[in-house]
């Protein structure tokens, strides 16, 4: 159940009426956005009476019924759109934000060689995964603490914001100087992992789980979120269907339904989805057309010699092309990138 609160009511008064609901056994979230405050009761609300309360607390515009089981992560409870925010770089509202790198950290050098190039060509977030989920464990499988001082360079030398994918709540603490943790497919439904990330102070790249529906998705932010962090961006990265021509099927409609039901930015992933570099442009375009905050892409510098994902890791040749048609796009959308 959701409050709207008339606009410009003083703070005292929103903390009493907080009080008040709190008093009864609920708890609540409360939402100061730009143009709305909103508080949201959470518990069981069946027998509270909604009119009463509105008709009672004159600091109420008006109250709804949310009857979706994620509260926090929902549009309704937080109206406005929000935008995370890493240094200086921005991923929502207004913006076309592109995350670019290898699959996997292979060696300082290839990191190096990748995250300027993508610089050059546009990316504002480098990745790199160094704790690598593989379906063998006789496949490559991160080069670790190794391989996070190699990222951390990477990101002394350019500048650039990182994000790296995080497999146990262990890991928290060797973070540290990380920038978005991602929680990859594989993750999505660790809870005791979300839960965990949700007490961190940094952003959290949530990545939609291989058979997983978008209620699944929401109710994973809404485990991060409930435990204080606000500061969650939602990824499709393509589903498993029947289809075997491509690794997994990129749900386009995913992208605006999200949007609609919450207020977290959205990003694509259209190399795990498509798993064939020649479908990651498309892709690509495809997402910012429906609407997506921006794209995470693999790239390489010799995606042939790849230890990870090579099939669908551009060259970084390709990346900048994409990025020049990107920025066209951008323009047209009425988008920054
Ligand atoms: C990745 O981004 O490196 C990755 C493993 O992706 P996903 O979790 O979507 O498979
Ligand atoms: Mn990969």
């Amino acid at each position: 159940m959701v409050f709207v609160l008339k606009p410009d009511v003083a703070r005292d008064r929103i903390d009493a009426f907080i009080y008040k609901l709190e008093s009864d056994g609920f708890s609540t979230i409360l939402s100061t956005g730009t143009e709305h405050t909103v508080i949201c009761l959470i518990g069981n609300t069946a027998k509270v009476d909604v009119d009463h309360i509105v008709q009672t607390n004159d600091i109420v515009e008006y109250g709804k019924r949310v009857t979706e089981p994620f509260k926090a992560v929902n549009r309704i409870v937080h109206p406005d759109n929000t935008t995370v925010t890493v240094g200086n770089v921005s991923i929502g509202e207004g913006y076309f934000t592109v995350i670019s790198g290898p699959c996997s950290v292979e060696s300082e050098e290839q990191i190096l060689e990748i995250a300027k190039s993508v610089q050059r060509s546009g990316a504002t977030i480098m990745r790199g995964g160094v704790f690598k989920p593989r379906t063998s464990p006789y496949s490559f499988q991160g080069l670790q603490a190794e391989g996070l001082k190699m990222l951390l360079t990477a990101k002394k030398a350019t500048g650039l914001p990182i994000v790296t994918e995080i497999m146990n709540q262990t890991q928290i603490p060797l973070l540290d100087e990380v920038d978005i943790i991602q929680i990859g497919a594989r993750n999505m439904q660790n809870f005791d992992l979300l839960k965990e990330v949700g007490k961190c102070k940094k952003p959290i790249l949530l990545k939609r789980g291989l058979a997983n529906t978008i209620e699944e998705l929401l109710m994973s932010a809404e485990y991060i979120m409930s435990e204080g962090n606000e500061q969650v961006i939602l990824c499709e990265r393509g589903i498993r269907t029947f289809e075997t021509m491509t690794r997994n099927t990129l749900d386009l409609s995913a992208i605006p339904l999200l949007k609609q039901k919450s207020h977290l930015p959205v990003i694509v992933d259209p190399s795990h989805a498509a798993g064939i570099r020649s479908l990651v442009a498309p892709l690509a375009k495809a997402a910012m057309a429906v609407g997506a905050d921006g794209l995470m892409i693999e790239a390489h510098n010799d995606p042939s010699k790849a230890l990870c994902d090579g099939a669908q890791s551009l060259d970084l040749k390709q990346f900048e092309e994409l990025m020049v048609d990107l920025r066209r796009r951008a323009l047209f959308e009425g988008k920054k990138l």
